[in-house]
């Protein structure tokens, strides 16, 4: 084990770090943090509140993303799928006069008619995902938040709406009134997700850029998985989701104010609330900052480019150091 003394400037990248991830958004953190660490460093906690079952596959949207992108396999345009597929399947789907609402490429398919036939060959969606994840050469872990089912079910003006069919089918349009997730009084997190969070050297718990509301908190609703942070020896530090009051992309700042929330970073800042060690603004939100109750760190929060993502991984990782050494945390992990 490596000893974190308090006075090291800089860490090494060979300690392990937690990031809790959703899909597109927390994907593009999460390729930054793969790679300026060391190869088998990141341990990355996915979202399965998405996980649905369509046309008999079980489809995994946030882990396929995440593995897609961390095996350069993503789909640069859309942010999902693979990149360069092709359409037969659905086209010929259509033909039949099939359900066409949710796009699966020719390629994509593979990874979900695999995954399907291994679960009910009684394997465990870890187990399956670890396999996915080497077959595809990606060093990092990859960790279902759980094994059992957990299904994010949006309640809206609508009625009761199961995930893909409020984001995908109706594309976020009808307004959420709350968010439920089924399953999760019984679902516990992966032996896999404990072990990362109880790491003795562990350097971050990064919160990724998701969507707080519909890829995060799922994560928060399993069993330990809460308690396992806010007792975990490294600082918890979430990346704001929102930039200039507005989010990138997706229904983050529509479903805020649904919520009667104020869409700006410091709010997603304290709805994380006593979770949080630590917040990153972006430089836009400057001013919002500087009124914050938490440790913060200004910096460019947009990604665009590989650069972009390494130099926020980067940043996120050095303002996680500087926490580390706060007594509160370095108790934990400092020098015996
Ligand atoms: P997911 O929740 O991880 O599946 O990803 P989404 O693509 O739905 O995005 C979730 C949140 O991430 C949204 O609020 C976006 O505004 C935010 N997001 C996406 N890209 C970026 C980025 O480059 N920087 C920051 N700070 N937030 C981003």
């Amino acid at each position: 084990m490596q000893t974190i003394r308090n006075d090291e400037p800089e860490r090494s990248t060979a300690m392990p770090v937690v990031a809790l991830c959703g899909g597109i958004g927390g994907a593009k953190l999460a390729l930054g943090l793969y790679h300026i660490l060391e190869s088998d460093a990141l341990f990355l906690i996915l979202n399965t509140g998405d996980d649905f079952e369509h046309l008999g596959l079980h489809i995994s949207p946030d882990i396929d993303t995440v593995a897609y992108t961390l095996a350069g396999k993503n789909n640069p345009k859309t942010g999902w799928g693979r990149r360069d597929d092709t359409w037969n399947f659905m086209k010929a789907l259509a033909e039949l006069g099939g359900e066409t609402w949710f796009s699966l490429g020719d390629g994509d398919l593979a990874i979900h008619v695999e995954r399907t036939r291994r679960l009910k060959a009684g394997e465990s969606l870890s187990q399956i995902t670890d396999d996915i994840s080497r077959a595809f050469g990606i060093s990092a872990h990859l960790l279902p938040m759980t094994d059992d089912p957990l299904r994010t079910v949006i309640e809206t003006e609508e009625g009761a709406l199961p995930f893909q069919d409020y984001f995908v089918r109706k594309q976020s349009k009808p307004a959420v009134k709350k968010i439920a997730f089924e399953g999760a009084d019984t679902a516990l997190p992966s032996a896999a997700v404990m072990n990362a969070l109880q790491l003795p050297d562990l350097r971050a718990v990064v919160i990724c850029p998701s969507n707080p509301f519909l890829s995060i908190d799922p994560i928060l609703a399993v069993a330990g998985i809460r308690r396992a942070l806010t007792d975990c020896s490294a600082p918890v530090i979430a990346v704001s989701p929102i930039i200039g009051g507005q989010a990138v992309k997706g229904p983050t700042a529509k479903i805020m104010s649904e919520f009667s929330m104020l869409s700006t970073a410091r709010a997603i800042a304290d709805y994380y609330g006593e979770l949080l060690d630590g917040f990153v603004f972006d430089n836009t939100d400057e001013a919002e900052a500087s009124g914050s109750p938490l440790p913060y760190l200004v910096t460019q929060t947009l990604m665009e480019s590989l650069e972009d993502r390494k130099q926020l991984a980067h940043d996120v990782l050095t303002f996680a150091d500087t926490l580390n050494a706060r007594p509160a945390k370095a108790g934990v992990a400092g020098p015996q």
